[in-house]
């Protein structure tokens, strides 16, 4: 699927920009909207956005029916996500629906669902802290058009270990001030779907601005793009005496 027919849908809780000055002061229309914008400057035309305020988290059945890319961020209230809303997008994910999960989203509960794991790390925030994600995996289809590596002059620090399955292709590791590394861009299969997570995105940094950033997360939605593979049948196969 090109680029201007998939349907992206930037999920976003919402709630920093609604309660912390400094946080609004970056992103006055929600980090959603950035994200969004992002992912059109990149020529994605079909983008919409939820937060979690809106009836069903804006996620309902018709929506995601409608998506077939879904990016994911929060952060301070991933406990008031309705169960019911997270087993509807685990569904879509198994039935071809990719998901790019984005910094703090790490403890999501859909990502934690699709992980099986705590999805731990250690983490710090400090103003004077920068990051530099090295690409480690220069012919995966997310490096494309990247530079060797991304310096983001202030995020906070998220460092190994990250309680996560290994993940099954690694784009990006990160190198922190403080001497930590971290696994940034991690590539999951989950049932017929695609799932990636991407680290950077603090909240009172403008890191989604970042020219270089953009083109992570549009690459990231281009690779978690459905495939549309028939969905396997499961259990008794037709007796071999019926072949004949
Ligand atoms: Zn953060």
């Amino acid at each position: 699927m090109g680029t201007e027919t998939l349907r992206v849908t930037v999920w976003n809780e919402g709630r920093h920009e609604k309660t912390h000055a400094e946080v609004t002061k970056v992103y006055p229309n929600g980090l959603h909207s950035v994200i969004a914008e992002g992912l059109q400057a990149h020529g994605y035309t079909q983008v919409r956005t939820a937060t979690l305020d809106d009836p069903e988290h804006g996620l309902t059945e018709a929506v995601l029916a409608e998506t077939d890319v879904l990016l994911w961020w929060g952060h301070m209230a991933h406990g008031e996500v309705q169960d019911a809303v997270v087993e509807r997008v685990y569904r879509r994910v198994m039935d071809g629906m990719g998901l790019v999960v984005l910094h703090s989203g790490h403890f999501s509960k859909i990502f934690k669902r699709l992980m099986g794991t705590s999805c731990d790390l250690k983490w710090r925030e400090h103003d004077q802290e920068n990051e530099r994600l090295w690409v480690v995996a220069p012919a995966h289809p997310i490096a494309a058009g990247l530079p060797e590596y991304i310096d983001l002059a202030h995020e906070e620090m998220y460092g190994e270990h990250f309680d996560i399955p290994t993940p099954d292709e690694l784009v990006l590791v990160s190198w922190f001030k403080g001497g930590e590394v971290f696994r940034s861009g991690c590539c999951w299969q989950r049932g017929r779907g695609r799932v990636f997570y991407f680290r950077p995105g603090h909240e009172t940094f403008p890191t989604y601005y970042d020219a270089q950033v953009r083109r992570v997360i549009a690459n990231g939605v281009k690779w978690a793009a459905p495939v549309n593979a028939a969905a396997p049948t499961y259990g008794n196969r037709i007796p071999l005496e019926s072949l004949d």
